[in-house]
C-alpha cells in the first residue's frame, strides 16, 4: 500500500526519504512529497474512484499515507452548487460554488488537510498532535484529535472570534492563546515542535498535510463530469491550497483523468493584509511581510510561507490576484447568503468579493466557467455581521401586533384564503 516514493526540495531537486521532514538541508527550500504516478495509473482508474463512498478519501492513491485513512475518514465530497442567483446577480453565465462551509467535521477545508496530517503523524509514531492556527485549523485539529484520541495543543492568537475560540476549547484540547499575531505564533511553535518533537501538522509535517488540499481540487474536476473550469478563485492565507488546487488539476491530467484543460487560478486576499496579491499586482517576487489589519482573520498571515509558489502558480496559470476591502467583505458575504442561502465567513467574503472585482476588471470574461472556493463558515465570524445586518424586530405575542407590523411595512396581502 502506498504510493509515495519520498520527499523531494523545491528548489534544488535533493530527494529525502518519507520521514517527518520539511526544509532542505543544503538550500533551506520546502519538501514536496513525490509519488510513483505509473503505479497510480495501474493501480485506479477514474470510473473505480467515481465508485468508492463520498468523502475525500476516494482519490487516496493521491494523498501521502501509506494504510488505510485513521483520522478524518469521512472528510470531504462537500457539494459543488451551480449559482444562478449570483450569476445573475454579477452577470455571467456559469458560476459554482465549491463549499466546504459545510466539510465534516469543524465546518472548513482545514478538516481535509488535518485529516492527512493526523493520519500521517500516527504513521509516524508520534503520540501529540499539535498546530499553529488563525482558527479554523485550530478547530480542525481539536476536534479530529479528540476523534483519534490523541493528545493535542493548540496555539492561535489570542484575539480570534468566538466561534474559533469556543470552537477549539470544547473538544478537550490544550488551548493556548498567544499575545501576538499569528506569525508570532508560528515563530514561537517552530520553537516548541524543535524542542519538544511533537508532529506540529503546518510546520515538521507540513508537505504531507498540505497534500490534503489538492482533494479540494480533484472534487471540483470530478463534479464537474472529470472537467476543469476555465476559472477558479481562491482566497490565500499561507498560500498552500492555491498551488495544491492547481497541482491536483495537473495530477489528473497526467494520470489520463481529464483531458487537456485551460484553467487561471486567481487569489483573494483582504486589503488589510495582503502579501501575496499586493505582490502578484506589482510584478513582484519581494514579499514585504505585513502586520495584519482586517476582519478576515483566518487569512492574516503576514508573512505567507508558500506566497512564493502561490504567486507562481498565479502567473504559471494565467489568473490574476486582487484583495478587498473589510465593506467589500461584508457586503460580498451578504451577497452569498442572500442570493445563493449559503452562510461563509470572512474569508468567504473575501473570494467572493474579489471574484465581483476581477468580472468588473474583465480579468475574469463573463461567458466563461468560473468556480468560487469557498472555504469557511458564516457561523465561526459572526462579530464580523454584528449591526451590519439590520435589526430583528420584536412583538409581542398578539395578532394586532402582527397586524400593526405588516401595515407598517407597507405590504398588502391578501387577508383570510
Ligand atoms: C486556512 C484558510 C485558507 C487559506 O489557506 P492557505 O492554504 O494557508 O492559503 C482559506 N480559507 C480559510 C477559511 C482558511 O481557514
Ligand atoms: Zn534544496
Amino acid at each position: 500500500m502506498g504510493f509515495v516514493k519520498g520527499l523531494r526540495c523545491r528548489e534544488c531537486g535533493k530527494e529525502y526519504p518519507k520521514e517527518p521532514l520539511h526544509v532542505c538541508e543544503f538550500c533551506f527550500g520546502p519538501l514536496e512529497v513525490v509519488y510513483r504516478y505509473d503505479a497510480i495509473k495501474k493501480a485506479v482508474t477514474r470510473d473505480a474512484i467515481s465508485e468508492r463512498p463520498a468523502n475525500m478519501w476516494r482519490y487516496k492513491e493521491l494523498l501521502p499515507i501509506d494504510g488505510e485513512p485513521t483520522v478524518g475518514s469521512q472528510v470531504g465530497f462537500t457539494p459543488l452548487v451551480r449559482a444562478k442567483n449570483l450569476e445573475k446577480a454579477l452577470g455571467v453565465s456559469e458560476l459554482y460554488i465549491k463549499n466546504d462551509a459545510v466539510n465534516h467535521p469543524t465546518l472548513s477545508f482545514k478538516d481535509r488537510v488535518v485529516s492527512v496530517a493526523l493520519s500521517k503523524a500516527r504513521e509516524f509514531g508520534f503520540e501529540i498532535v499539535a498546530c499553529a492556527s488563525t482558527g479554523n485549523l485550530a478547530n480542525s485539529v481539536a476536534a479530529n484529535a479528540a476523534a483519534a484520541g490523541i493528545e493535542s495543543y493548540v496555539f492561535i492568537p489570542s484575539d480570534l472570534e468566538q466561534g474559533k475560540i469556543l470552537g477549539t476549547q470544547v473538544y478537550g484540547t490544550n488551548l493556548v492563546r498567544i499575545r501576538g499575531n499569528y506569525d508570532d505564533v508560528n515563530r514561537l511553535c517552530s520553537e516548541i515542535a524543535g524542542k519538544y518533537g511533537w508532529a506540529f501538522v503546518n510546520i515538521n509535517i507540513r508537505p504531507y498535510y498540505a497534500e490534503g488540499s489538492k482533494a479540494f481540487g480533484f472534487e471540483i474536476a470530478e463534479q464537474l463530469g472529470w472537467k476543469s473550469p476555465r476559472h477558479i478563485v481562491v482566497p490565500m492565507a499561507g498560500g498552500s491550497l492555491i498551488t495544491k488546487i492547481w497541482k491536483a488539476m495537473k495530477e489528473l491530467y497526467n494520470l489520463g483523468f481529464i483531458d487537456k484543460f485551460e484553467t487561471s487560478m486567481h487569489g483573494a486576499q483582504a486589503s488589510g493584509c495582503s502579501p501575496i496579491s499586493t505582490a502578484v499586482k506589482e510584478g513582484s517576487e519581494l514579499f514585504k511581510p505585513v502586520i495584519p489589519k482586517t476582519i478576515a482573520k483566518s487569512l492574516a498571515i503576514g508573512s505567507p510561507a508558500d506566497g512564493y509558489y502561490a504567486a507562481k502558480t498565479i502567473n504559471e496559470s494565467k489568473g490574476w490576484a486582487e484583495d478587498v476591502t473589510d465593506d467589500e467583505i461584508v457586503e460580498a458575504m451578504k451577497l452569498l447568503a442572500e442570493t445563493e442561502g449559503v452562510f461563509t465567513e470572512t474569508a468567504g467574503g473575501v473570494t467572493l468579493g474579489v471574484t465581483k472585482k476581477l468580472i468588473e476588471q474583465e480579468r475574469i470574461p463573463r461567458d466563461e466557467s468560473i468556480v468560487i472556493s469557498i472555504t469557511g463558515n458564516g457561523l465561526k465570524t459572526q462579530e464580523a455581521l454584528q449591526g451590519k445586518v439590520g435589526e430583528a424586530i420584536v412583538i409581542d405575542a398578539r395578532l394586532s401586533d402582527f397586524d400593526e407590523l405588516v401595515k407598517r411595512q407597507g405590504k398588502k396581502y391578501a387577508v383570510g384564503v
